[in-house]
């Protein structure tokens, strides 16, 4: 797996200040995408077992960090190497809630709970699910490209079975 990108401290990317690590690869292919050079596997560097013990370093040692968000590409196509990842940070870094970004709906994820797709969802609080509609694109929406995309209460709508909208903490 690839990263393309890492930011040890972002407010663009979810509430309050959160590390953000950008995964290579998507198959989406959404007209307008604001990084079609993401969408390649082998974009950016390999995350190397260093490159990760760096990152988790970062943010085991920043106290002001409110969680980390994972965005891609689209982190869902590397399910699996991602879900262990975020197994080794919160092994070394204890409860931190994680935002993570997909082209893919909640719905789709959800179809098959035995999928590495729904393993990885399951590791998350927060989803910015569906794939960027160009012709919906909102600059004035927060966190999301465009209106169709929805910020999803993870493990709310695990429980209820249905989408569950996240109610923001802070207000703006
Ligand atoms: S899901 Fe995101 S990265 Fe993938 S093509 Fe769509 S906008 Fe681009």
């Amino acid at each position: 797996m690839n990263i393309c990108g890492y930011y040890p401290e972002s407010i663009n990317e979810g509430e309050g200040l959160r590390a953000s690590i950008f995964i290579s690869g998507c198959r989406h292919f959404c007209k307008g995408c604001f990084s079609p050079a993401t969408w390649n596997f082998n974009y950016g560097d390999p995350f190397t077992k260093e490159r990760e013990a760096e990152i988790i370093d970062d943010i085991k040692n920043n106290p002001l960090l409110s969680g980390l968000t994972i965005l891609g590409g689209d982190p869902f196509f590397s399910a699996a190497e991602v879900s262990a990842f975020i197994d080794r940070l919160r092994q070394q870094v204890g409860p931190i809630s994680i935002w993570i970004y997909s082209g893919y709906t909640f719905e789709e994820i959800t179809e098959n709970p035995e999928s590495p797709e729904y393993e990885l969802l399951r590791r998350c609080q927060v989803l910015v699910d569906g794939r960027f509609v160009e012709e919906l694109r909102d600059p004035s929406l927060r966190y999301c490209g465009s209106s169709n995309q929805r910020l999803i209460d993870i493990t709310q709508s695990l429980i209820l079975g249905k989408v569950s909208i996240w109610q923001p903490t802070f207000s703006f």
